[in-house]
């Protein structure tokens, strides 16, 4: 199973960035966990549109979801071409309502609302999700193949002491640390610190972390030095590189 790192800031991305979008494949089944803006045209330096076999979105932030709206016309194109013949899962929340209405276009893609209560499946992939702290409803969501948990994925998360243990001994821990510390001292919310994705991947015992939606204004040195004072083997997510996620 690999995890392929197409955007990685947030809330908006330097020159020649994207925000966030992570491909996830196995056994040749691709599935975009979220879709923020310049992730469509860095998938298709890794597949074509019509490879896609799902998209899981953990909430509709712009940053997370604004190439969506790009994605449908690819997809409406792929229709028309021939090239599709069904339309594209979008498993995603319901909330906000007035988000959630404007996801469906022509019928482009079959939309699956998040119940943190079911498992959703998605080719050899199953998905589970928690909803997190944040402005709106937003869900972490932990990825399974067969039986084996083997990556969750923190999306926008505010710390709390209930998420390390949805994480429990996940080989990969993709986890946003969209701050520092210092940041928190000046009550910023939202967010998680580099310091809180370490505690929470200390506390889960996971193998190893994977930072991501960082700003793009900062330095990444002090988002690794934060986080390795708690937990060792962590590094920050690199746009463009394949991570492999052992099967066991
Ligand atoms: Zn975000």
């Amino acid at each position: 199973m690999k995890l392929i790192v197409l955007g990685s800031y947030g809330p908006f991305p330097p020159a020649g960035g994207a925000c966030s979008g992570y491909l996830l494949e196995h056994e040749g089944f691709y599935v975009l966990l979220d879709c923020g803006n310049g992730v469509l045209s860095r998938m298709q330096e890794f597949i074509t549109v019509n490879k896609l076999g799902a998209v899981v979105v953990s909430h509709l932030h712009s940053d997370h979801i604004s190439d969506l709206f790009i994605l449908r016309y690819a997809l409406q194109m792929e229709m028309e071409q021939g090239l599709r013949n069904i339309p594209l899962l979008l498993i995603a929340p319901e909330e906000p309502r007035e988000e959630f209405s404007r996801l469906s276009y022509k019928n482009v893609f079959m939309i699956e609302p998040i119940n943190q209560d079911k498992m959703i499946d998605a080719g050899p992939f199953r998905f589970s999700f928690m909803r997190t702290v944040h402005a709106v409803p937003c869900f972490a969501m932990a990825v399974y193949l067969g039986e084996f948990k083997k990556l969750v994925y923190s999306a926008d998360t505010e710390y709390f002491p209930g998420f390390s243990p949805f994480a429990r001994n996940v080989p990969l821990f993709l986890c946003e640390s969209n701050f520092l510390t210092e940041d928190l001292s000046k009550e910023a919310k939202n967010h998680l610190s580099a310091f809180q994705a370490a505690s929470i991947a200390r506390d889960a015992g996971v193998q190893s972390l994977l930072l991501t939606h960082l700003p793009p204004f900062r330095n990444k040195k002090d988002y690794l030095a934060e986080a390795s004072n708690v937990f060792s083997n962590v590094s920050v997510a690199e746009e463009g590189k394949v991570y492999n996620i052992e099967s066991r």
